[in-house]
């Protein structure tokens, strides 16, 4: 349920309704608007429960918020999410661009692409150090040297680092590193590894499961914003189909069901969305098109010799011509980029 408060109501009176809400044995989480404030009462339903907050001084109404997701919900905060880590902003008019190799590989290649990333413009570095692979035989990423290379780049160059932690045993490491942390499709619904991650403190990029639908992915952002983790950015990275021209199907639609939905920002990863380099600027111009508040794609400077995800990466020449047309369509729909 929705408490909504009247018009400038007093503190007190707000402290009274959060009161009620924890003796009627729920939580309360409260959100601050402009004009108004509201504030969720959130658990299992309870007898008697809403007469009883709608009965205190200084509440408008109460009205029951229909979204199984309840924090994450429009029904709850209208105004967007910005979310911010250094100079990458996420939301809020802002196209936030991150990008980088799919594996942080040495020194040399890590630090030649944070060079080439910050030239273009955008704020944030990716770089898995921890990889989830199909085959055990793959590369699976440096590990913690990996992320050290992922804190000297960000010396060099003021990005904001954008890392990928696979499990709870790893999040106290890579919270230590980065500054947004990543979680990848394979985990969206590693219950416990989304409460730690919320817990860290960092903003989090959760990634939607290939056969996720939106409210399993709604719910698993839900996860790590119950903690009192308000910094979510979800991240559309492409779905399992039939289709077979394209490593994953990536279903743009996602983007402004979203943002009728949620208040969080939503990003677009058209690297994995694709999987084939040709399709990623493209798919990248018609995400801003489609109001995304910003993009993940992979870059490496010679494809051919990546370690993980060649296929897929962009050439420091195909990446620059991706971000300047991003940002004439950023421009032309009043979006920051
Ligand atoms: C990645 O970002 O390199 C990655 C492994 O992504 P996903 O979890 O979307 O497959
Ligand atoms: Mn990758």
């Amino acid at each position: 349920m929705i408490v909504v408060m009247k018009e400038r109501a007093a503190r007190h009176l707000i402290e009274t309704v959060i009161a009620k809400i924890e003796q009627l044995g729920l939580r309360s989480h409260v959100v601050e608007g402009t004009e108004l404030t509201v504030v969720a009462a959130l658990g299992e339903k309870r007898d008697g429960a809403r007469q009883a907050l709608e009965t205190l001084e200084g509440v408008e109404k109460v009205v029951p918020i229909l979204a199984p997701y309840k924090m994450a919900s429009t029904e709850v905060k209208k105004q967007p999410t910005v979310v911010r880590a250094r100079d990458l902003i996420v939301g809020g008019g802002h196209v936030g661009v991150i990008a980088g190799p799919c594996s942080v590989e040495s020194r040399e290649q890590l630090l030649l692409l944070a060079r080439l990333v910050r030239d273009s413009g955008a704020t944030g570095l990716r770089g898995g150090a921890f990889k989830p692979r199909t085959s055990p035989y793959s590369f699976r990423g440096m590990g913690e040297s990996g992320l050290e290379l992922l804190a000297e780049a960000r010396e060099a160059t003021g990005l904001a680092i954008v890392t990928e932690v696979m499990a709870t045993e790893q999040v106290g490491l890579v919270a230590k590193y980065t500054d947004v942390m990543q979680i990848g499709a394979r985990n969206m619904q590693n219950y416990p590894l989304l409460e730690a991650v919320g817990e860290a403190g960092k903003p989090v990029l959760l990634k939607r499961g290939p056969s996720a639908t939106m409210d399993e992915f709604l719910l698993a952002a839900e996860y790590i914003l119950k903690t009192g983790n308000p910094n979510v950015i979800l991240c559309e990275r492409g779905i399992r189909t039939f289709e077979d021209h394209v490593r994953f199907t990536l279903p743009l639609a996602s983007v402004p069901y979203l943002k009728q939905k949620t208040h969080l920002p939503v990003l677009v990863d058209p690297s994995h969305g694709t999987g084939k380099a040709n399709l990623v600027a493209p798919m990248a111009r018609a995400a801003v098109a489609a109001g995304t508040d910003g993009l993940m794609v992979e870059i490496h400077p010679e494809p051919d010799r990546a370690l993980s995800d060649g296929f897929q990466a962009l050439t420091p020449d195909a990446y620059n011509r991706m971000v300047t047309e991003c940002r004439q369509v950023a421009m032309v729909l009043g979006f920051k980029l």
